[in-house]
């Protein structure tokens, strides 16, 4: 009876895949300005995803609207896939939104649609952007593909915070992958635990 209930619990999943940009699908040789104090120094796209805003500091990203890509296969083959079976794939980028143009023509110089792309400008942005993404209630699932494993980590905490179903792939430096999250939740409604409860009793009664 417990195999039936869960069974029926099972709904027809439906899966939200999450890109970075950087590193994850494009080496890139962008830079941010950031001028601190009188000094003045680069950030490419890794230095500027562990960036922390400090008063004062002046950033300039107008090199960043530059992308000058990399392809890396393996994820670009991917999200191709994904792609030509009709599920749903979008991008999210620590990048400013100046750079929205130059990712969608890196995607049409590589001969595939773009998906859409969503510049948090810094990654301590991004979950908000995953939030108002599951706001629909549309999906019971989120594979996120990325370089950074601070930004794994903190998409993972607001999918799971809502119940969902969270998995996550790190693309390594040399370009292999790690699963770093594969998981299952089972949400069992309060009726539905409560006849497991119910059938467990009788059975210690009997
Ligand atoms: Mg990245």
């Amino acid at each position: 009876m417990k195999v039936k209930i869960i069974k029926e619990q099972v709904r027809p999943r439906k899966t939200l895949f999450v890109f970075d940009f950087d590193d994850t699908l494009a080496h890139t040789d962008s830079v941010v300005r950031l001028q601190r104090g009188g000094e003045v120094s680069d950030l490419d796209s890794g230095a500027f995803a562990s960036y922390e805003y400090q008063p004062d500091d002046r950033l300039d990203f107008s090199d960043f609207g530059r992308v000058d890509g990399q392809l890396i296969a393996s994820t670009l083959a991917i999200l191709n896939d994904i792609q030509r079976k009709g599920k749903d794939a979008v991008i999210i980028t620590a990048r400013p939104p100046e750079a929205i143009g130059g990712i969608q023509k890196f995607f049409t110089d590589n001969n595939m649609a773009s998906p859409d792309i969503y510049a948090t400008a810094g990654s301590a942005n991004k979950p908000q952007v995953m939030i108002n993404l599951l706001s629909s209630g549309d999906y019971n699932h989120v594979v996120v593909y990325e370089d950074c494993m601070k930004n794994i980590e903190k998409l993972g905490d607001v999918v799971r915070q809502q119940g969902i179903e969270y998995s996550a792939v790190c693309i390594n430096k040399d370009t292999t992958m790690s699963k770093v999250y594969q998981e299952t939740i089972i949400r069992l409604t309060t009726q539905q635990l409560s006849r497991i409860i119910k059938e467990e009793l009788r059975e210690l009664i009997c």
